[in-house]
């Protein structure tokens, strides 16, 4: 099984946010940090961005483990928790809250997930850039599918996640700069 295979394993099942160090393979082909790259660029439809506050943005995940799972992470460039200066906490904490709030309305999940891991032995995918995953959870989307053909279900693109959320982001009036697609 290489690694691939084994992110796609149903050993991930109880922890959706390793899935994404496939992202790190990507890292690691190209020597880049995709957060920091979304940062200092205008295409925010081409890079999933969401919204943006003065110490963090939010975006969706390339390598979803559902439909809307998001990412809320510094804009800095910095690994470790205890890096992050106490307003970015608390912006982050803001930005995890509005999440759910609007994937409530979004995507109507059952749950969700919010988590961090810190260290790539805590199965950090994106070692270099501290992040937040919010994944929304459903009944049963941990399915035989998955546990048969190990593949996952996201019934929805993520270019129409990107309107749906950014659209509910608007309609609840949050405090952040959405992203402009169009
Ligand atoms: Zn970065």
């Amino acid at each position: 099984m290489d690694s691939r295979d084994k992110a796609l394993s149903n050993e991930n099942i109880w922890a959706p946010w390793r899935t994404e160090y496939i992202a790190s393979i990507t890292e690691r082909q190209e020597g880049a940090c995709f957060v920091c790259e979304a940062r200092d660029s205008d295409d925010d439809a081409g890079n999933l961005v969401l919204w943006r506050g003065p110490n963090a943005i939010a975006m969706l995940n390339r390598f979803p483990y559902t439909g809307g799972h998001t990412l809320i992470c510094p804009n800095a460039h910095v690994a470790d928790i205890l890096d992050v200066d106490e307003e970015t906490s608390r912006e982050i904490s803001r930005m995890c809250r509005d999440m759910v709030e609007v994937l409530k309305h979004a995507v109507h999940a059952h749950g969700y997930n919010i988590g961090v891991n810190l260290g790539v032995a805590a199965g950090a995918g994106l070692p270099g850039h501290l992040h937040w995953h919010v994944v929304p959870r459903w009944q049963g989307d941990t399915n035989y599918l998955e546990a048969l053909a190990q593949v996952r279900m996201v019934p929805i693109s993520l270019e129409q996640l990107q309107v749906l959320i950014t659209d509910a982001a608007r309609e609840l009036d949050l405090p952040w700069t959405i992203a402009e697609l169009s």
